[in-house]
C-alpha cells in the first residue's frame, strides 16, 4: 500500500425487496435504473477518482450482486482507466445469496474480484423469514459452496445476533453452521431497529417481542469464546478474521484514513473533510445525466480536535486500540496527557485497559463501547 493510496467504496442502492430491519439507502423495484446508474457512476469515477491510487475497492449496497457481470466489468474498466488500482488491491463484493445463480460468481471472480462478503444473517428458516430475506439456509450454503468452487479464497459471512425470539443456544447453532463452512472472516452485527422499519413497527404492535439486550450481550460473549477457540482473531468490535484476513478496506475506516465513496449515499473522508453524496437515487441520476455533479448532502471540515477524537474513537474499535506513539506522530499530542481524566475513569470502570504504550477496550468495554466513546467527544 502506498502512503497516499485511498480506499474506494461504491454504493449500489438497489434491492429486490426491502428487508424488514433495513435502514440502509436502498431502493426496491428500481432495477430498471441500474443501466443508467452504471453510466452515471462511470461519470463520477472519471470526475472524482482520476489519477488517484486505491489500495482497496468495495462494492457495497444495497445489493451489488444485482449488477450483471458485464456491468461489473464496465465499472472496473472505468476505475482502471481513470485511476490506479494497486496490483495487490483488495476488491470486495457484497453478494446476497438470494440473487446468486451460476455462472455469476466465476464470472465476477475472473474480473478481479478477490474477496466476497455474503450477507447470510442467519441459518434459521424462521429467522430469515422474520428478517424478510430472499434466501433460505440451503441457498446460503449453496452460495458459499459456489463461491469456493469459483476460487474465492477470502470469504466473509455476516450474521445478526440479538434477534427477537432468539436465545444463546439458537445463536450458537447459527455460529456453528457458519464455522462448518470455514470462512476466512465473520462479521456479527447486533440487530437495531430504526423507527422507519417494518420490524420496528411489528415490535411496537406486539407482533414481535422486543430485542432482549441481555440475551444479545450473552450471544456476543458466547461468540467471542467460540470464535477465539476456532482460531479467529476478534480484531474489531463486530469483526473476526483468520490471521491475515482482516478487511483492509474496513481497516481504513477504523484507522481514520482517507477514503472516497461514490454512488448515491457514498460517503468520503478526504483531507479531513467528511462528505456525503445525496442519498436520492433520482437526484443522483438526474444530475449526472446532465453532467452536473450533485451538491454534497454533507460537507463538514473536521478541526484538529475533532480529527483527534474521531481517530481515538474509531481506533478503539480495534483490538489493538490506539498507541500514544501513533497519536503523537499524527497529531503532535500525547493522548495520555490530553485525556488523562477520561482514561482514568474508563479504566476504573473496567471499560479500558492500558497496554503496550496505548489503550484498548476491555471485553466489557467492547460490549459497552458507546459508554467509552462519548467521553472522548469534544
Ligand atoms: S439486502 Fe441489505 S440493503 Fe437490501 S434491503 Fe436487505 S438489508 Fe437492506
Amino acid at each position: 500500500m502506498t502512503d497516499t493510496s485511498l480506499a474506494l467504496y461504491l454504493h449500489f442502492p438497489f434491492c429486490l425487496q426491502k428487508c424488514g430491519y433495513c435502514s440502509f439507502v436502498s431502493y426496491p423495484a428500481r432495477l430498471d435504473c441500474l443501466p443508467d446508474y452504471v453510466k452515471c457512476l462511470r461519470k463520477e469515477i472519471k470526475s472524482r477518482a482520476s489519477g488517484l491510487y486505491f489500495h482497496s475497492l468495495y462494492f457495497g449496497g444495497g445489493t451489488p450482486s444485482l449488477l450483471s457481470p458485464s456491468q461489473v466489468a464496465d465499472i472496473l474498466a472505468g476505475i482502471r482507466t481513470a485511476a490506479h488500482l494497486l496490483p495487490d488491491a483488495e476488491i470486495t463484493f457484497e453478494a446476497n445469496p438470494g440473487t446468486l445463480a451460476l455462472p455469476y460468481l466465476p464470472e465476477i471472480k475472473s474480473l478481479g474480484i478477490n474477496r466476497l462478503s455474503l450477507g447470510i444473517q442467519s441459518f434459521s428458516g424462521a429467522e430469515l423469514t422474520m428478517l424478510g430475506r430472499l434466501h433460505n439456509a440451503a441457498k446460503a450454503r449453496q452460495a458459499y459452496k459456489q463461491a469456493r468452487a469459483a476460487g474465492f479464497n477470502n470469504i466473509s459471512l455476516d450474521l445478526i445476533y440479538g434477534l427477537p425470539d432468539s436465545s444463546v443456544s439458537s445463536f450458537k447453532k447459527n455460529l456453528a453452521e457458519a464455522l462448518a463452512l470455514a470462512p476466512e472472516h465473520i462479521s456479527l452485527y447486533g440487530l437495531t431497529l430504526e423507527e422507519d422499519t417494518p420490524m420496528y413497527r411489528q415490535v411496537q404492535e406486539g407482533l414481535l417481542p422486543e430485542i432482549n439486550a441481555e440475551t444479545a450481550a450473552d450471544q456476543y460473549q458466547a461468540a467471542e469464546d467460540i470464535l477465539a477457540k476456532a482460531g479467529y482473531r476478534h480484531y474489531e468490535i463486530s469483526n473476526w478474521a483468520k490471521p491475515g484476513y482482516e478487511s483492509r478496506h474496513n481497516l481504513t475506516y477504523w484507522q481514520n484514513r482517507p477514503y472516497l465513496g461514490l454512488g448515491a449515499a457514498g460517503h468520503s473522508f478526504l483531507e479531513n473533510w467528511r462528505l456525503a453524496n445525496t442519498s436520492s437515487l433520482d437526484e443522483y441520476l438526474n444530475r449526472w445525466q446532465n453532467d452536473l455533479p450533485p451538491t454534497p448532502s454533507e460537507n463538514i471540515y473536521l478541526d484538529l480536535e475533532n480529527q483527534l477524537a474521531e481517530t481515538i474513537i474509531l481506533g478503539l474499535r480495534l483490538d489493538k486500540g490506539i498507541t500514544a506513539e501513533d497519536i503523537e506522530n499524527r497529531f503532535g499530542q500525547h493522548v495520555m496527557d490530553k485525556y488523562f481524566p477520561v482514561i482514568q475513569e474508563c479504566t476504573g470502570l473496567g471499560l479500558l485497559e492500558k497496554s503496550d504504550g496505548g489503550i484498548s477496550l476491555t471485553p466489557r468495554g467492547r460490549l459497552l463501547s458507546n459508554e467509552v466513546f462519548w467521553r472522548f467527544l469534544p
